[in-house]
């Protein structure tokens, strides 16, 4: 299934309060990103030689042609899914779960 772009000549969306994209965009409205680096994982060699941690990072995200927020969850840099807030939610549990219970 592929999701058609949004056309560039669409006036520009209604911007959420919540959105860091402050410049009048057209495509999807994005919040602050929040990271947790990950200590055990191997570090990541970047372009320009540097090391970088590796983290799973999370922000809010709605696209022009989509009338509801998602929660995009992701992974170092621009890899992840986009949850509903329902499908977010249960995932946190999932996660508060294991850590909390230690449930399998
Ligand atoms: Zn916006």
């Amino acid at each position: 299934m592929s999701i058609p772009l949004a056309s560039p000549d669409l006036d520009p969306i209604t911007c959420q309060p919540w959105c860091e994209n402050t410049d009048g965009h057209h495509q999807c409205c994005s919040g602050v990103e929040h990271r947790v680096h990950l200590s055990t994982e191997p570090t990541m060699l970047m372009a320009d030689g540097s090391t970088e941690e590796q983290h799973l990072n999370t922000h809010l995200t709605r696209r022009a042609d989509d009338p509801a927020t998602r929660v995009f969850i992701g992974h170092d840099d621009g890899f992840g899914k986009s949850a509903t807030l329902d499908e977010a939610r249960r995932f946190a549990l999932e996660i508060l779960a294991r850590v909390d219970g230690h449930k399998v």
